[in-house]
């Protein structure tokens, strides 16, 4: 058959965690798979960081089409303190016309539609204008599994265990108590995006073999699937940020670490929406100081977790000053450097004097951090990132688990002055860095031509290239 450029559809939904790798994806198919791309996002315009990046890449090539949408209103339609997914999922919902009359102007429109977690309802698009439909997991395969089983789940409300068919149980208490099939406002919002993916031709997970084997190997057998009602999976990742900021904040940063020693300073950042109450700023501060390791730590404001900070990351005052202990800017000056609220974290990891990440564990901070084979100390906070902190480190053991916060409360000094002294440079700590060097490598093999992720993505190209030229 005659083979045409395929051009694709990614609607990504907002918020760093998603366009970030919904944007990748997007450069990856074009750099290096021939693709024509139309990207789009919902505006939201009270993230600054995430303003900042749209705006760097829009005008990168012929074959990529950034759209920012309009700015919907849904001030409201909802309660305040409604949950992150319930939010974006409405701003997305309330973005499909504009996504919808773009792909009915466009000259030559797509033929496949890529929805991420929760831009799913994009699908009814790609239904009414016959488009191929597959989902970008921005979580891991994990994850998802559990997700697809989860309507499944409700019977294992009571049990010490989370048993889904072909993985590692997971114990409850490990996940603070946090299921999605407990809390009935999010089950219901995820139920309705499991529908829709279950529906997919195939879901593109942004992960690899070497992280994820049993669980990979398990959904794609045909027994399993049946357990658990899951389209195809392919393996593509990892795909992290890979170009260069061009901004204030890198020179002042990176410029602090060109000039400490090669595989030094730990490196603290916990997301786009993570917050810590005063009294665990206080902890941190002072673990960090005893340890008398080298830092580099994003700071915010103490604040409780709210589901506004997630979107609406960089906005505000921030004086660390105010916040962090008495003395501690100058009594660690020679060894410290805070940064109110945001670095480029990609570039951050790169440097070769960073030698650990204490980290919330947001599946794309974690991917940053095994791509540059850096160790980690898990910090989880919210969302999935307590599978994430399990897998890191029973399963893969790339990181130390400091504590589980909703079991602990505030975690104190002391367990963080050791955490990050054995991640840095104990001896009980060289198999985590030995580990963190050994994924380096296989997630750089995995991404190249003749890898496994690298190939996976070049095949299902080739199928959607086949389709376009059908249609042409
Ligand atoms: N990020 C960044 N600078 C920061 C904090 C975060 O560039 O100071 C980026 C980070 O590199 C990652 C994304 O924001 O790509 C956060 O995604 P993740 O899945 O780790 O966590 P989330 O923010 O969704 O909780």
């Amino acid at each position: 058959m005659e083979i045409s450029k395929a051009h694709v559809a990614i609607l990504s939904s907002p918020g760093m965690g998603h366009v970030i790798p919904c944007l990748e994806l997007a450069k990856c198919l074009v750099s290096h798979h021939d693709v024509e791309v139309s990207f789009f996002v919902p505006s939201t315009e009270s993230s600054y960081h995430q303003t900042q990046l749209l705006q760097q890449s829009i005008s990168n090539t012929d074959d990529l089409h950034v759209i920012i949408l309009p700015p919907v209103d849904i001030s409201n339609m909802l309660p305040i303190d409604v949950s992150v997914p319930v939010r974006i999922t409405l701003i997305v919902q309330k973005s499909l016309p504009a996504v919808r009359s773009a792909i009915l102007g466009s000259p030559r429109p797509p033929t496949v539609f890529i929805s991420d977690l929760f831009s799913t309802y994009g699908f009814e698009i790609a239904d009414d204008l016959k488009m191929e439909k597959y989902m970008f997991s921005t979580v891991n395969a994990s994850v998802l599994a559990n997700m697809a089983y989860s309507p499944k789940l409700v019977q294992q409300v009571d049990g010490e265990t989370l048993d889904i068919p072909g993985c590692k149980p997971v114990r409850i208490k490990d996940l603070g108590g946090r299921l999605m099939h407990r809390n009935p406002e999010n089950f219901q919002c995820m139920s309705g995006h499991i529908r829709n993916f279950v529906g997919a031709a195939g879901i593109l997970v942004n992960t690899f073999e070497d992280l994820e084997r049993q669980t990979l190997k398990s959904l794609s057998d045909d027994n399993i699937r049946r357990k658990i009602p899951i389209p195809p999976v392919y393996c593509v990742g990892p795909v992290i940020k890979s170009d260069t900021t061009q901004s204030v904040e890198k020179l002042d940063c990176l410029t602090w670490l060109d000039n400490q020693p090669c595989g030094s300073v730990i490196f603290i950042a916990f997301g786009s929406g993570g917050f810590l109450s005063a009294e665990q700023i206080t902890e941190l501060a002072w673990g960090l100081e005893l340890s008398k390791q080298r830092f580099l730590w994003v700071v915010r404001p103490p604040q409780e977790l709210t589901n506004d900070a997630y979107l609406a990351s960089g906005v505000g005052v921030n004086n660390p000053s105010d916040y962090l202990p008495d003395g501690f800017l100058t009594r660690t000056h020679d060894i410290g450097l805070v940064v109110p609220d945001w670095v480029p974290q990609v570039e951050v990891l790169g440097h070769e004097s960073i030698g650990a990440f204490m980290s919330h564990c947001g599946w794309n901070s974690t991917l940053e951090s095994i791509v540059h084979g850096v160790p980690m100390i898990t910090w989880q906070l919210y969302a999935e990132q307590h599978w994430n902190a399990i897998m890191l480190t029973e399963d893969i053991g790339v990181a130390v688990r400091l504590a589980n916060p909703i079991e602990t409360g505030v975690i104190g000094r002391d367990r963080i002055e050791k955490a990050v002294r054995l991640v840095m440079k104990e001896e009980k700590g060289k198999s985590l860095r030995n580990k963190a060097k050994e994924l380096k490598y296989s997630a750089m093999r995995n991404m190249t031509k003749g890898g496994s992720s690298y190939d996976t993505l070049s095949e299902l190209v080739k199928t959607w290239e086949a389709r376009a030229a059908a249609k042409e």
